[in-house]
């Protein structure tokens, strides 16, 4: 059972288009970040966290040829972009995708994507089912719990599943979220840059909270280019902080 990290980088991926930094212009290969997705992998079961606007490219890159389901952790384009791109699943599995998200963000998926609802032949087969906090989904077995997490001002769906929690543009933790966090092997992370924003954390404040929340194994994820190279940031993090990139695996039990 793992988690595979498909893309590390905040809403303009890593390198931003037309920027010149040490980050954009740097030949490592962990500081080509696409945008925040992961893949959550027991067995042969595979169930896709977002689906943002790099979702084809990230399947083609993990050579994904069955998805069990997507689970949306909110509507933001960045999370979200790409389902259109489910549509070679539905074709090869002939069914409709199960897409698992707040009732807030099924409004929002009719809307944006309305044409995924009608009988247009061709289009994406989007089977929406409403989850709330608290709900677990089951992955082959092993019990996926659905966490609040605060981005700003918009509840959003982290998880944890077995010793792993995946919490992703995080601006605060909800106290009922922070008690589901007890003994965790790995904690993934978002922390955006330097400084934060109303709803990302900054990199200390994502420290703090590792502090506070104590795992194992700690990874920072949804990256700004402006946190610079990944070899400079990673040298600076604390024992049993890392950075994540894209690619990663990270075990869980
Ligand atoms: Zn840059
Ligand atoms: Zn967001
Ligand atoms: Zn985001």
């Amino acid at each position: 059972m793992y988690l595979h990290l498909l893309g590390t980088a905040t809403s303009q991926g890593v390198p931003v288009i037309g920027c010149r930094c040490v980050a954009c212009t740097s030949t490592d290969p962990r500081d080509q970040r696409l945008r925040t997705a992961a893949m959550l992998c027991v067995g042969d079961a595979r169930l896709a966290i977002d689906a943002g606007p790099d979702f084809r490219a990230q399947m083609l890159a993990t050579g994904t040829d069955r998805l069990d389901g997507i689970l949306l952790t909110h509507e933001h384009n960045d999370h979200t972009a790409g389902i259109d791109d489910v549509r070679p699943f539905c074709f090869m599995q002939r069914i409709d995708m199960p897409v698992y998200c707040l009732p807030r963000v099924a409004t929002e998926l009719r809307e944006r994507f309305a044409y995924a609802f009608t009988d247009y032949p061709g289009v994406p087969k989007l089977d929406v089912r409403e989850m709330t906090f608290g709900d677990q989904l089951r992955v082959d077995g092993l019990s996926v719990e659905l966490l609040r997490v605060d981005h700003g001002k918009l509840p959003i769906f982290g998880f944890r599943a077995g010793d792993l929690a995946y919490l992703t543009d995080v601006k605060r933790l909800p106290e009922a979220t922070l008690d589901r966090l007890q003994n965790l092997g790995t904690l993934v992370i978002s922390c955006l840059n330097y400084h934060g924003t109303h709803s990302h954390l900054s990199v200390d404040e994502a420290l703090d909270y590792i502090a506070r929340i104590a795992p194992r194994r700690a990874v920072l994820f949804h990256l700004s280019h402006r946190l610079g190279p990944h070899a400079d940031f990673a040298a600076r993090l604390p024992d049993g902080v890392e950075l994540g990139f894209d690619g990663m695996k990270l075990t869980l039990r």
